[in-house]
């Protein structure tokens, strides 16, 4: 790769390409074509321009770097340290968990739950990046939030994306654990995405999620049910009659958290499928 500075961008693309999949990546001429576009500060359509062009030698050496990151299967997004969410850029880092697009689905229950005019609280519980309140504000400009968020590194990572997207005024980040956290009685809706992987199911994750996701975000306990227990154990006590809650779940929990709710008393539980037709979000 000493040579890269007299390479073109077309050299860069194809030989990246191949380094990647050598590691076993699938997507790799879109990765690297991401990676370059992020090294070089170059467009999409830029990119393709100047394929023919010699790479100067400082954005071939980024490329560099961010190829053999890749090669150790650290994911893409903490490499181009920002990944879209219904919408939505956001900061993205091992601090927090990297939003997902299934997690969508649980934004779009959430905003059929609110009425479009509620000036309404809501708090979501470990917000981690910040990424389901964020896009629950946004597309809301009524509602005020709150993120719940054990993890201080976490929590920071949250307060730079809603910073970022200018939402600080009418959101806060409270550091701190679900028991810390009391203001139950001021919301409108509770959201979140719990940990909801199985203890011993962690070892079959992807080398991108189980070394590099917070494992404070992805650890579920024995049955990966024990978030959901303690959030609906609370909500049963505090949440204001009315009020909403609204989960991401695992694609095989549907029943067991509807399950949870109905045993706590909830009514009105619902849910939905993601665009890969898992079941994806429970709600009540
Ligand atoms: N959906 C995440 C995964 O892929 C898990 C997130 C969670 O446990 N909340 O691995």
């Amino acid at each position: 790769m000493e040579v890269s500075g007299v390479q073109t961008y077309q050299d860069h693309l194809r030989t990246g390409t191949q380094r990647l999949r050598a590691a076993g990546i699938d997507e790799a001429s879109h990765e690297v074509r991401l990676m370059m576009m992020a090294a070089s500060g170059l467009s999409r359509t830029g990119l393709i321009s100047a394929e023919a062009d010699i790479v100067p030698e400082d954005i071939a050496g980024r490329f560099d770097e961010m190829l053999r990151r890749r090669q150790e299967r650290q994911p893409l997004q903490h490499i181009l340290g920002t990944t879209e969410f219904y919408g939505l850029e956001f900061a993205c880092d091992a601090r927090a968990l990297i939003p997902r697009p299934d997690s969508e689905t649980v934004v779009e229950a959430a905003l059929r739950l609110v009425p479009e005019d509620a000036a309404m609280m809501i708090a979501d519980l470990g917000t981690g990046t910040g990424c389901l309140l964020a896009a629950l504000l946004a597309n809301r400009p009524q509602l005020r939030g709150v993120g719940v968020e054990a993890s201080p590194q976490a929590a920071s990572l949250a307060r730079e994306n809603l910073s970022r997207l200018g939402l600080e005024d009418r959101a806060s980040v409270f550091e701190g654990s679900w028991a810390d956290w009391q203001d139950w009685h001021a919301a409108g809706l509770i959201i979140s995405n719990p940990p909801y992987i199985a203890s011993a199911e962690i070892a079959v994750l992807a080398p991108e999620v189980r070394t590099h996701d917070p494992m404070s975000a992805l650890d579920g306990g024995a049955d990966g049910l024990e978030a959901y227990r303690e959030i609906i154990g609370r909500a049963r006590q505090y949440l204001k009659p009315g009020a909403w809650l609204v989960f991401e779940i695992g694609h095989d929990q549907k029943e067991a958290v509807s399950g949870l709710m109905e045993s706590a008393e909830f009514a009105e539980i619902g849910a939905s499928k993601d665009l890969g037709g898992n079941d994806r979000a429970v709600w009540g």
